[in-house]
């Protein structure tokens, strides 16, 4: 592999094992990394409740032994963050390989292996978290393990290794507590974490998304009001419920207007799509070529709305005097709620109901270019080299928000490559039955953790 060239330069001081390369093949770091994924998969980490405890003392105890200080932090003690660092010996940036542990639920009945077996079938291993994200744990945590027995350190700057809890239920235990409680402990300046790098097929070629922006979220109410009446005579009261009928229709029909941020802008350009200041133009010429990419496309351009749950009169003879609608609102990074109202009033008109926001998150982005995508696009050439490297948003946000906001310097991207499962093959089974990975994607994912920490740190 040309990458395996490129590294034994980097690494003058590393006992030689044979003369053609100082550091282990993918296959190696193949099989390591499938073994403790399957290790982890057997680890129940579902939350709430998480119980991230025996997982995390696993990994503890590897990367101690490998001689990384290793510490676990937790609000409570079923719930320790793992906080691993390799120091270097110069000064230099820290790069901090991040995941998290926990997982959701998985109905064992719908599953094809038991969700918590780590089974290694038909190329794969099953289980949920194989994707999210217990894949990339291991991935990173292979990749530091290996670099750190073969004595190898950084010359400049520390690698960090952060494994956390309680990311699938908002954090409060984990990437939150731990930025908030210990911020010199996991304060770094380049990061990797989940949200991209399955391969996009894409124009007869291969795509791989760096995931530099996530979406905020602003989540609102609306109300309806009416009169009650008896429903066997409807016209005597007024139906608040009807009154939803044209807000549904709204914004079933109409879109808010794009708001193109940076992360979007410069993915259409690299998809070879002009924007010329028309990303509803761009956005159809994409689909003309690629519809499924399009439709991965057009929510980063703007903001979304999704109605989700509506409620109104609790018993079946009333005519319902208010009626309540939810709507999971999606924001591009660094609009407001200011925005989110103006766009959901361009959508509803501002007459016959009532808005209140209950969520708000603001969503954030890292520049999409420097040092820590350079060495992706880099690392990619070597290993793909028909392949194009492009920057993505997500729709949802991760623990990567988290950092951004409590490390404004970071550079944050999510990044794992996959080669051989595509993004239409695994974002289908995120938090869904048969979570599962290619082993050869675990090797392809580990093998970039390790050289692209030797590229960054020497
Ligand atoms: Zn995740």
């Amino acid at each position: 592999m040309g990458g395996h060239a490129a590294l034994a330069d980097g690494l003058g001081t590393v006992e030689v094992e044979d003369e053609t390369t100082s550091l282990p093949a993918m296959e190696d770091l193949q099989a390591e990394a499938t073994e403790l994924l399957q290790r982890l998969i057997r680890f129940n980490t579902v939350n709430p409740p998480g119980a991230e405890r025996p997982a995390q003392e696993h990994l503890a105890g590897l990367l101690r032994d490998a001689g990384f200080a290793v510490e676990l932090l937790g609000r409570t003690p079923e719930r320790p963050n793992l906080v691993a660092r390799l120091a270097g010996a110069g000064d230099g940036p820290t790069l901090c390989l991040l995941s998290h542990v926990d997982t959701v639920l998985a109905t064992a009945e719908n599953w094809e292996h038991d969700p918590w077996s780590g089974d290694l079938a038909d190329g794969c291993v099953w289980g949920r978290g194989a994707l999210d994200m217990k894949s990339q744990t291991a991935a990173e945590v292979t990749a530091a393990l290996h670099l750190a027995r073969a004595g190898w350190r950084p010359a400049r700057g520390d690698l960090l290794v952060v494994v956390v809890v309680d990311e699938e239920t908002g954090g409060a235990e984990g990437a939150e507590w731990l930025c908030a409680e210990h911020p010199d402990k996991v304060r770094c300046d380049l990061l990797l974490n989940e949200g991209g790098g399955p391969v996009i097929p894409y124009d007869g070629g291969r795509v791989y998304g760096v995931c530099v922006a996530e979406k905020g979220v602003f989540r609102f109410t609306l109300r309806t009001a009416g009169v009650a009446g008896h429903a066997s005579m409807p016209r005597i009261g007024e139906n608040a419920l009807l009154k939803m009928a044209p807000l549904l229709r709204a914004m079933d029909e109409r879109q808010p207007a794009f708001d193109l941020t940076d992360a979007p802008s410069a993915l259409l350009e690299r998809l070879g799509i002009a924007v010329d200041g028309d990303p509803g133009a761009a956005l159809e010429r994409l689909r003309a070529r690629d519809s499924a990419l399009a439709d991965l496309v057009e929510p980063m351009l703007g903001v979304t709305l999704a109605p989700t749950r509506i409620s109104a009169s609790e018993q079946i003879n009333v005519i319902p005097a208010s009626a309540e609608l939810q709507v999971d609102c999606r924001v591009p990074p660094g609009l407001g709620r200011e925005h989110a109202e103006r766009r959901v009033r361009e959508v509803l008109g501002a007459d016959g109901y009532r808005l209140r926001f209950f969520e708000e998150v603001v969503g954030n982005a890292s520049p999409s270019d420097g040092p820590l995508m350079e060495a992706i696009v880099d690392w990619v050439g070597e290993q793909d080299t028909e392949a194009r490297v492009v920057p993505t948003m997500l729709p949802a946000f991760t623990d990567s928000r988290t950092f951004r906001d409590a490390f404004p310097e970071v550079v944050a991207y999510g990044f794992c490559p996959h080669r051989h499962m595509t993004i239409y093959e695994t974002w289908p089974l995120v938090h869904s039955a048969d979570e599962r990975i290619d082993v050869r994607d675990l090797g392809f994912a580990a093998t970039f953790f390790r050289d692209v920490t030797v590229r960054l740190l020497g």
